[in-house]
């Protein structure tokens, strides 16, 4: 008998048919013996449609009440696959985060889980019970809802696996696993057979919907085995590891696209000592992440620089900006936001040189300028317009030898996004 954390995201439990189906795969596996936690995402789309209808009446809606909102829809869910595991003659129980012991730091939007305390849990497991969890959600020291950013759900999965050393944590989702890049944009993307938690968290990081990147950190930092599959078939999947084993001839092995991309540029900025800190920190008070940053040389005792942050911190990030513009005495500021920040990342880049130069090729060849530009030892990021993001990560994906004679299978419907 194996103790298994099963996730399913949104698409998975779209609609009420869909619904019965997850129940059937829970029913299934616990009649095969096991012990389930189940977690799920709140139905299709209903996180995006709650925000828009928060945008219908505020501008900047309070984070407190958004977490309390958003809660809801993952609420809806699980009371629902209750009801669906049920009527197929299981024992079964739905939990809040906070009535499965969640617990979180006191921040809206975006908490991190401080610690799960996992006895009522134990406690219907024991009793026969399948137990369902409302994912994405947690509970503060104070009382207060709070959510775990957008996607959070497969953190809520990896976390109750790790707290209650489960055996396997499985994240059921729409597509057959992880793949060289999203396979809705490349149909040749090759499906991994796994990955390792470093590859994937960099991907994660770098906008691979597929996995939460706290879900990886948590199942790397608690060596949690995870698997992600499709919940529309039987297919194996791919697991997340320590360490996977690379295939040969292969340095890329993944391609990630982030939409969340604004730039903002400084033009004209007097080159003196302390500017960059003063421009950074300033931005840091207000929590606000910057990602990549590019200095231009310094012409007639000016500079020019530009940075990212993503797009619902611009409208902060300007305000900051044009609050230091005495201090720092920059000429102009300017944004810019129809951008797509592509990165290839694969452990193989360390002892590979030319992997960054046949990235740049590879879009130059296309047309294309590149805005801005970031690495590290496992990976290349360049920033570019978002209207030429599928040309240029398909145009990757065969420059790097990614592509495969199959089509990649997708699960899942293709009508998503
Ligand atoms: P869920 O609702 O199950 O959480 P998500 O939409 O969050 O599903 O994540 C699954 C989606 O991730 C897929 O439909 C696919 O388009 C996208 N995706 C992006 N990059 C990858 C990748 N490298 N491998 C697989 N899927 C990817
Ligand atoms: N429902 C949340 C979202 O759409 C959490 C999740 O699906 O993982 O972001
Ligand atoms: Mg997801």
């Amino acid at each position: 008998m194996a103790l298994i954390v099963m996730k399913f995201g949104g698409s998975s439990v779209g609609d009420a048919e869909r619904m019965k189906r997850v129940a059937n795969r829970v029913v299934q596996t616990k009649r095969e013996g096991h012990q389930c936690v189940v977690v799920v995402s709140a139905m299709g789309d209903t996180t995006d449609d709650l925000i828009d209808l928060a945008n219908q009446l505020t501008e900047q809606a309070p984070a407190r009440e958004m977490d309390m909102l958003l809660s809801t829809g993952e609420q809806v869910s699980v009371a629902l696959l209750s009801m669906a595991i049920q009527q197929f003659g299981e024992q079964a129980v739905s939990f809040t985060g906070w009535q499965a012991g969640i617990h979180t730091e006191e921040v809206h939007s975006k908490a991190r889980i401080t610690d799960i305390q996992p006895a009522r849990i134990h406690r219907a497991l024991e009793g026969g019970s399948i137990v369902i969890v409302a994912g994405f959600q947690g509970m503060t020291a104070s009382g207060e809802i709070t959510t775990l950013g957008r996607g959070g759900s497969d953190t809520t999965a990896v976390a109750l696996a790790a707290a209650i050393e489960a055996d396997v944590c499985e994240i059921f989702t729409d597509v057959d696993g992880i793949y060289s890049t999203d396979p809705r944009i490349v149909k040749v993307a090759r499906k991994l057979q796994e990955i390792s938690y470093d590859e994937m968290l960099e991907l994660a990081n770098l906008g691979a919907a597929v996995l939460h990147p706290r879900a990886v950190e948590y199942a790397k930092h608690y060596n949690v085995k995870l698997v992600v599959r499709s919940s529309f078939n039987q297919n194996p999947g791919t697991l997340v590891k320590e360490e996977a084993t690379m295939e040969q001839g292969i340095v890329v092995s993944g391609i990630a696209y982030d939409k969340n991309v604004a730039r903002i540029s400084l033009l004209g900025v007097p080159d003196k000592p302390g500017q960059l800190a003063t421009v950074f920190g300033a931005l840091a008070t207000e929590q606000i992440d910057v990602d990549l940053i590019v200095q231009s040389g310094v012409i007639g005792g000016l500079a020019d620089f530009s940075f990212t942050v993503s797009l619902g911190d611009l409208q902060k990030a300007l305000q900051v900006i044009e609050a230091i513009k005495p201090k720092v005495e920059f000429r102009a500021a300017t944004s810019e936001t129809d951008l797509v920040k592509i990165s290839i990342v694969g452990a193989g880049m360390v002892s590979n040189p030319g992997v960054a130069a046949k990235m740049f090729e590879t879009i130059s060849a296309l047309g294309i300028s590149i805005q801005l530009v970031s690495t590290s030892e496992i990976k290349v990021s360049c920033v570019i317009d978002i209207a030429r993001q599928n040309d240029v990560v398909r145009a990757l994906h065969t420059a790097y030898g990614l592509d495969t004679s199959e089509q990649a299978f997708v699960g899942g419907p293709q009508d998503r996004r």
